[in-house]
């Protein structure tokens, strides 16, 4: 039940925090197991997101590779897989591992002119929090490379108003 609830409300990189907040063990294999079932998702989005952001994140540009493979890139869902997201380059992100977290968690959004927004309820003082998070707000996404379709105003409005929290921070002072 608790694995039905979790597939049709929320984005996977939220299930581990979800369980964890409420102490649920699901054991990994079952739970995989289920998604195979499911059918979540179409497997060639990854590949069609990452190529169309060129293996960038598209908020802090991180491009990291083990030899010629890509680590800690991701594509991700603006409007959610389980809110009828589409499996479209035009409703994804190439994002790297925290700004995934981030955007899924509403710390993290993007607004007019593809422009990045940051949530005010987001803290953190140190220099690694600023720079990678805080200092991102007001900035223009990365991408994706001409000829690819860049997140649709319809998906990434309804991220703002369904996942995005609080209000954007203003963009820092240069
Ligand atoms: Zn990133």
């Amino acid at each position: 039940m608790a694995r039905v609830l979790l597939e049709l409300n929320f984005p996977p990189s939220l299930h581990g925090d979800l369980c964890e907040a409420v102490d649920l063990e699901l054991e990994p294999t079952e739970s995989e197991q289920f998604s195979a079932v499911r059918g979540r998702g179409d497997p060639r989005m990854r590949g069609r997101v990452l190529t169309a952001y060129e293996y960038q994140c598209a908020f802090g540009g991180y491009d990291g590779r083990i030899g010629t493979l890509p680590v800690g890139l991701e594509a991700a869902h603006v409007r959610w897989w389980a809110f009828d997201g589409p499996d479209d380059v035009g409703n994804g992100l190439c994002l790297c591992s925290l700004h995934h977290k981030l955007f899924d968690k509403g710390v993290l959004g993007i607004g007019d002119s593809h422009r990045i927004l940051v949530s005010q309820r987001f803290v953190g003082h140190s220099p690694a929090a600023r720079e990678h998070v805080i200092a991102l707000a007001g900035r223009p996404s990365i991408g994706p490379q001409p000829g690819a379709s860049p997140v649709a105003a319809v998906h990434r409005s309804w991220h703002t108003s369904q996942v995005f929290h609080g209000s954007p921070r203003p963009a820092p002072a240069a």
